[in-house]
């Protein structure tokens, strides 16, 4: 995408997978939705965020790259390359992420923070990349920041269903003193804020962003689908505190809705970025 402008903040989309869901992927991750629930909010959400011939969620995994006036700063990094996983298409993947990441401007070298919303195997990949048998930090210079509720939780794990993204792309950052553990709202820099927004897991954050009047909001996976915004009570299935994700998401929309606030949604596909609007008596996304 080009980047979008938040003030002086850019923010670039480094894409590594897109497209419409298969029906079996969509059935898994939101079980409670179906096409009748769906039918009268299709006037917005067709054909970007729902592909019109196959009636499937339109989604995405990508990485933000936020530069502020002081930082550069990477946030999520997807599935990576090289690891084992149960998901066929996320498994030993051989993907160009790097060279996109390059393309955009960003040598790995010279990124000063990695923030993973969350630990999920989609948002932790990147991390670390295979070298000589090794998992190594792919940003051998930044501070990876990670919420101290979120490590609380995985830390005695070695990851979930999907692989063991703990033990491969979390831990060897640990062991290699780059991690920070943050806690509550955590100023990275004037322009940059983590704010935590949990449910989807239990120390899940967002990042906020704010420069010279204007503001945007990374989302994480605390909504991953603008669907959501008209149908903020469906939650994914992968929520380990559904209700307080719930919570957390109307909490958001209560906050930002009707507001000229950018809105950076960390699964959603281009336009990634948009307003919460009003619509009826519900809202929409506005790309
Ligand atoms: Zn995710």
């Amino acid at each position: 995408m080009t980047p979008i402008q938040i003030g002086n903040i850019t923010v670039s989309r480094i894409v590594e997978l897109e497209g419409p869901n298969s029906p079996r992927f969509t059935a898994s991750l939101f079980p409670d939705l179906n096409d009748d629930v769906l039918a009268p909010h299709l006037e917005w959400l067709a054909p970007r965020f729902i592909d019109s011939a196959s009636g499937q969620l339109v989604m995405s995994i990508h990485a933000f790259v936020v530069r502020t006036r002081h930082h550069t700063i990477v946030v999520d990094t997807c599935i990576g390359n090289d690891k084992n996983r149960n998901v066929s298409y996320w498994n030993q993947r051989h993907g160009p992420f790097l060279d996109d990441l390059k393309k955009a401007g960003v040598q790995p070298e010279a990124v000063d923070y990695v923030l993973c919303t969350h630990l999920h195997v989609d948002h932790v990949g990147w991390n670390t990349r295979l070298e000589e048998g090794r998992w190594v930090p792919t940003f051998p210079n930044a501070k990876y920041l990670f919420a101290r509720d979120e490590w609380n939780y995985w830390q005695h794990k070695s990851g979930d269903g999907s692989g063991d993204m703990i033990d491969d792309s979390v831990r060897p950052i640990i062991d290699a003193g780059l991690a920070e553990l943050v806690e509550g709202e955590h100023a990275i820099d004037d322009d940059a804020t983590i704010i935590p927004t949990p449910g989807h897991t239990p120390g899940h954050v967002s990042l906020r962003l704010s420069s010279n009047g204007s503001e945007g909001v990374i989302t994480g996976d605390m909504i991953h689908h603008p669907f959501q915004f008209a149908l903020p009570e469906i939650t994914s299935a992968f929520c380990v505190d559904p209700d307080l994700a719930r919570a957390t998401r109307q909490a958001f929309l209560d906050r930002y809705a009707e507001r000229d606030v950018t809105i950076l949604g960390t699964h959603f596909p281009a336009p990634t970025a948009g307003r919460i609007v009003g619509h009826g008596d519900a809202w929409r996304f506005e790309g």
